[in-house]
């Protein structure tokens, strides 16, 4: 952290647009911008006091490209890949506008807050002591492209209608795929974009591994082979108690126990005095760990934000539970949809069975205890606002059910006269 540039001297987002990007206006000099926007990048740093939707506000729906260049200078991201920073700006100008503005919630503002986490994320001293600067540039990249030209429809959305990438992909990891195969081809598109053109062939080859894997990791269908190889190397031997919760496998239904089988063994206690090497199967391991918690880290902001990509999400599905039904595909979420969904217990479900665990395996490791506290408080919320909703829908059916008994009574008295 300390050698790193300060986050808002190093952004000189400048007015120099590329051919590629010419559809979109170019954003203005730093030094030009608005004081609020210059206060709230420089605490782009920040867990806690940083504010994506602030700056989605202030930026016009820019988020990725001011904080991207606040955040990869940061980061030297361009010393790392010998690019210059109009070339760094011009590729992220060029991948924000690849994102779909449409979508309520997989636009470039969830791109640029899952760069935000993964930049928090690399700053915890733990994680610094197994990523080189290319494992960063990376982290950043992967974060930046995760979920470029997405539909706004999940990958069995396409599946079930036949949709082209579906095809392309054969129906495996079709989004994902997509993503990372589309942002390459945008970055090679023009040596103005190429942040990667001065890169030696190694290391290229490098950080397109590293990249792909990331973004395929991102693939929730895969979620407990990600985190239960991860609880496996890492959490469990950080753990200081050895037998806390991080330690135990996840062993939901219908996963795959082979890794998590593996942790269960009796030279538990042992491994948990081995530090793991560096290996890169290892680090490989914490990056996909690490992207996969960025990219659902919205239970671990702080409870207006995290409340309003709740709304945000269950939007874009509820609008899929729409067009499943006017298509006649399978609803494959229906509990998305938007005549009858309890966002409070889709959260809930959704804690219990993804997020908890996984921060609190990536605390024992990365020593972040802020998140889980954040996501402890944010549960709470949510069950209150469910158990209020059930009480709501208690007194509801309360009323309607004297209703009734009245409107009965009325009948048979009417019918004896
Ligand atoms: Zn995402």
């Amino acid at each position: 952290m300390a050698q790193r540039r300060n986050s808002v001297e190093s952004a000189n987002v400048g007015g120099k647009a590329s051919a590629s990007s010419a559809h979109r206006p170019s954003v203005p000099a730093l030094e030009d911008s608005p004081e609020a926007l210059r206060t709230l990048l420089e605490k782009s740093d920040s867990w806690a006091d940083f504010d994506i939707l602030e700056l989605e506000r202030l930026t016009e729906k820019r988020c990725l490209v001011w904080l991207g260049m606040t955040t990869l200078l940061r980061f030297d991201v361009h010393k790392t890949l010998k690019c210059s920073e109009s070339t760094l700006q011009n590729w992220l100008t060029l991948i924000e506008a690849n994102y779909n503005a449409g979508n309520s919630y997989h636009n470039a503002t969830h791109a640029a807050d899952v760069l935000h986490a993964i930049a928090c994320f690399l700053d915890a001293d733990r994680v610094k002591d197994y990523c080189t600067s290319l494992d960063e540039a990376a982290c950043l990249i992967a974060a930046a492209i995760h979920d470029v030209n997405h539909p706004g429809r999940n990958s069995a959305f396409l599946c079930n209608s036949n949709a082209e990438l579906a095809t392309l992909y054969n129906d495996i990891t079709v989004l994902e795929n997509h993503h990372a195969s589309l942002g390459f081809k945008l970055t090679m598109s023009d040596d103005r974009v190429n942040i990667f053109k001065s890169l030696d062939r190694d290391s290229y080859k490098l950080v397109r591994q590293s990249v792909i894997d990331m973004v395929l990791a991102t693939d929730m269908s895969k979620h407990f082979i990600h985190v239960n190889k991860f609880n496996g190397v890492f959490a469990s031997r950080f753990d200081e108690e050895g037998a806390s919760p991080s330690a135990t496998p996840i062993n939901k239904p219908d996963e795959p126990v082979g890794a998590a089988a593996a942790i269960a063994s009796p030279d538990m206690i042992a491994l948990n005095e081995i530090v793991p090497p560096n290996t890169p199967e290892n680090v490989a391991i914490l990056k996909r760990m690490l992207i996969k918690c960025a990219d659902v880290s919205n239970p671990a902001r702080p409870l207006k934000i995290c409340k309003e990509w709740a709304y945000r999400i269950a939007e874009e599905y509820f609008s899929q539970t729409d067009d499943e039904k006017k298509l006649g595909l399978p609803v494959v979420m229906p509990q998305f949809d938007r005549t009858t969904c309890s966002i409070p217990k889709s959260q809930i479900g959704f804690y219990d069975f993804f997020i908890t665990d996984m921060f609190n395996m990536l605390d024992a490791f990365a020593d972040m205890p802020q998140l889980t506290d954040i996501i402890n408080d944010n549960y709470i919320y949510w069950k209150e606002q469910n158990a209020r909703e059930q009480e709501q829908q208690e007194q509801q059916k309360r009323e309607s059910d004297i209703l009734i008994e009245e409107k009965e009574e009325e009948d048979s008295g009417s019918n004896s006269n």
